[in-house]
C-alpha cells in the first residue's frame, strides 16, 4: 500500500503501515489515514477540476452545454494532490500554507509526475488556478455557474450508478429497474461529502498544524 509521510508528504510504498519509516526524511508517523487522502482527492480532483474545466470550457465556447463528457480517470498524483488541497480548505489553512504544502508534494514527489501534473505545476497561475478549483469544489462549488454545478452533480448520481450495477454485474446479479434510483444515488453522494469533509479535518491537523 501507499502511505504519505506526515513530515515531508512523500508518497511511501509501506508493507504495513505499522512499520512505516519514511525513505526519505526516516519520519516514523505517516498519514494513518491515507487511503482517504486519496479517495477525497479523487473526487475533487475529477469533479471539481476535471469536469468543472470541461463544462466551463463548453460554455465559454457554445454558451450552454450541449454535450455530457464521460472523462478518463484522474492521474494518480493528483489524486493525492486533490486531497492535501481539500483536507487544508476544510481545515481553515490559510491560501499560502496551502500553496506551500502543494509545491512541497510536487517536489517531494517528482518521479510519479505525468503530463496532467506537470501542465498544472508549469505556471504559478496553472497551480492557482487547481488550488481555486479543489478549494471551490470543498465549499460545496456555491459560487459555479449554475449549468456547470448541475452536470457536476449528474456525473456523480451516474458514475454512482454504474460502479453499483456494474458490480452487481460482476457478481452475476440481473439489473433492474430498481436499480436506477437517482435520488438513492445522489443522498449517498450527499453523504459521501459529508464523510470527506470529517476525515478532511481529521487530516488537516497532521498536514497543517
Ligand atoms: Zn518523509
Amino acid at each position: 500500500m501507499i502511505s504519505i509521510c506526515q513530515k515531508c508528504l512523500t508518497l511511501n510504498e509501506t508493507e504495513q503501515h505499522s512499520s512505516f519509516t519514511c525513505t526519505i526524511c526516516s519520519e516514523k508517523n505517516y498519514i494513518y489515514i491515507s487511503n482517504n487522502i486519496y479517495e477525497i482527492g479523487n473526487k475533487a480532483a475529477r469533479y471539481g477540476y476535471d469536469y468543472r474545466i470541461a463544462y466551463d470550457n463548453q460554455i465559454k465556447e457554445a454558451g450552454v452545454i450541449g454535450v455530457d463528457y464521460c472523462l478518463e480517470a484522474t492521474s494518480e498524483i493528483l489524486k493525492w494532490l486533490g486531497g492535501i488541497i481539500f483536507s487544508g480548505v476544510i481545515g481553515n489553512a490559510a491560501y499560502d500554507l496551502i500553496k506551500n504544502k502543494v509545491q512541497k508534494f510536487m517536489a517531494a514527489n517528482r518521479e510519479h509526475i505525468d503530463n496532467n501534473a506537470l501542465k498544472i505545476s508549469a505556471t504559478n497561475e496553472s497551480i492557482d488556478e487547481f488550488i481555486s478549483n479543489i478549494a471551490e469544489w470543498a465549499n460545496d462549488l456555491k459560487n459555479l455557474n449554475p449549468e456547470v454545478k448541475k452536470h457536476i452533480l449528474e456525473e456523480q448520481i451516474v458514475e454512482k450508478l454504474t460502479a453499483k450495477s456494474e458490480k452487481k454485474l460482476s457478481q452475476g446479479e440481473i439489473i433492474d429497474e430498481s436499480d436506477i434510483d437517482f435520488r438513492g444515488a445522489a443522498r449517498e453522494v450527499e453523504k459521501e461529502r459529508e464523510t470527506n469533509k470529517k476525515n478532511a479535518r481529521l487530516i488537516a491537523r497532521k498536514i497543517y498544524k
